[in-house]
């Protein structure tokens, strides 16, 4: 058995029997043992329930039609409610939450016969872009473990690049999934809201929240995507469309190419994005430049109303129906007092001061009404793009990996990451973040951003992308990572 074995090729191998999946979960447990302490993806690693899932998995191979992702490892992050096994959402104040039930991405993924091996870190309740700001500590990117995996799905894209799980759960507010892709040099799917259900998602910003996959190709994207999606009436944001379909795969599409955001962006960074345009072309595609007003804005407004909808959303952490709870306290509302204060870290506390501050009496309008209205200037922008081109290929983020600790302590050049990632999820549209490139030995990213459910143009452009070209079949060497 090797590492970075795609999909396609595990069904095949699983069901030509050339391991069980039994063995297949042990390879990876044991690379997870192998690698885990020095990258630090994994939140919990349930060995034991891998173990029999697998041999019920190798049970449903020997029949005759096994389910799609039969015997398949997967990880979760650690947002996904699990039934029987913690979800911290890598916060001191779920830090010892048990769910009662499976979400329905979970349930789902399970259904499709995927074997949990455990849960991925991430930052604290999904509010981060470095995977710094978690309760059970920075994860490390597997290409240079000085330096940052992005977030908040930092566990799930470093667990994929560094070999530790061929699949992982993401989700993405503002960028979570991926910038992170980016960073690792892996694909990522950030799908159009209501595609994936949110129920037994942990929320951060509702209206924004969306689960998506983290995977080593566009068509092992696919692949996931198709066990999460669906309609779910326990989610009244689901959307009731039907089942994500790639177009005929010659087709050629309108890539729309948004110039002015290349204007500051890093020129290593615009030179790979640029080779891609022009790999685009070679395979028969017609860019065209588009416009895109209104960017600019975007992440004040993401930072509003994000935070807006955070700090309604945390208010359920108060010790009694939900979280920690403090040993000591003099009365009722200094226990509320003392459970927050301890149970929440650092930029969770940031984001519910400056979320209910936007939502009182008199800034209500000024911040929270004017933010609404910013991005509904961002969404028709990329909605009048889109009346003349198919998908638009835009950078991912503005730089690569940074140096751990190197923006931690300035909140505001940390938001400053997702400027390029933000005012697609402002729209709520569908983006594929995939490698196209190398700067000083860590990879680049660049996202195909599609129309509201258009991920099967987007994934079909990734797939022509990845036919001929192999950035996404570069791996770290892992030597300095390994323990053994
Ligand atoms: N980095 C952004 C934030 O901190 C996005 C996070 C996300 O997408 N979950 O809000």
């Amino acid at each position: 058995m090797k590492p970075f074995i795609g999909v396609q090729e595990l069904r095949n191998d699983l069901r030509a029997k050339k391991y069980s999946a039994v063995e297949l979960a042990h390879f990876y447990l044991d690379c997870i043992s192998e690698l885990n302490d020095s990258i630090n993806c994994f939140i919990t690693v349930d060995a034991d329930r891998c173990l029999d899932r697998a041999a019920a998995a190798d049970r449903h191979l020997a029949e005759s039609d096994p389910q799609p992702l039969c015997g398949i490892p997967i990880a979760h992050k650690d947002l996904f409610c699990t039934a029987g096994l913690r979800t911290t959402c890598a916060s001191n104040m779920l830090g010892s939450f048990i769910a009662p039930y499976d979400s329905t991405v979970v349930k789902q993924i399970a259904e499709a016969g995927a074997v949990t091996l455990g849960k991925t870190n991430m930052d604290e309740f999904a509010m981060g872009s470095s995977n710094e700001t978690s309760w059970f500590g920075v994860v490390r990117n597997p290409w240079n473990l000085s330096r940052v995996p992005g977030g908040s799905s930092g566990g799930a894209a470093a667990s994929v690049s560094s070999g530790m799980t061929p699949l992982a759960t993401g989700s993405d507010t503002g960028g979570s999934i991926r910038q992170p892709a980016s960073l690792c040099g892996i694909t990522g799917l950030k799908p159009t809201y209501g595609r994936v259900s949110r129920f037994g998602m942990i929320a951060f910003a509702s209206s924004l929240d969306q689960g998506g996959p983290l995977a080593h190709s566009a068509s092992d994207v696919y692949e996931l995507l198709a066990a999460m999606e669906g309609h779910d009436p326990q989610d009244s944001t689901s959307a009731d469309i039907g089942k994500t379909v790639l177009p005929e795969s010659d087709r050629s599409f309108v890539i729309g190419y948004p110039e002015s955001l290349f204007d500051d962006l890093d020129k290593n960074i615009a030179a790979c994005i640029e080779r891609a345009r022009q790999q685009f072309e070679a395979l028969g595609h017609r860019i065209e430049v588009v416009e895109l007003p209104h960017i600019d804005a975007a992440i004040a407004a993401y930072y509003v109303l994000s935070s807006a909808e955070a700090s309604t959303n945390l208010a359920r952490y108060d010790g009694v129906r939900y979280g920690h709870r403090t040993d000591v306290s003099e009365d009722l509302l200094d226990m509320y007092c003392r459970s927050r204060t301890e149970g929440f870290g650092l930029e969770v506390k940031r984001r519910i001061l400056t979320g209910t501050y936007s939502l009182s009496v008199g800034y209500f309008d000024a911040y929270y009404l004017k933010a609404q209205k910013i991005r509904r200037l961002v969404r028709d922008g990329f909605l009048s793009a889109f009346e003349s081109v198919d998908m638009i290929l835009a950078p991912v983020t503005p730089n690569t990996a940074f140096e751990i600790n190197s923006l931690k302590a300035d909140p505001v050049e940390m938001y400053k990451q997702d400027l390029y990632t933000i005012p697609v999820s402002l729209a709520g549209l569908p983006a594929l973040a995939l490698p196209c490139g190398f700067v000083d030995d860590l990879p680049v990213g660049m996202q195909l951003i599609g129309p509201h459910f258009a991920e099967g143009e987007v994934l079909a452009g990734g797939m022509a992308f990845q036919g001929e070209t192999d950035w996404h079949e570069h791996h770290p060497s892992l030597e300095s990572a390994s323990t053994s």
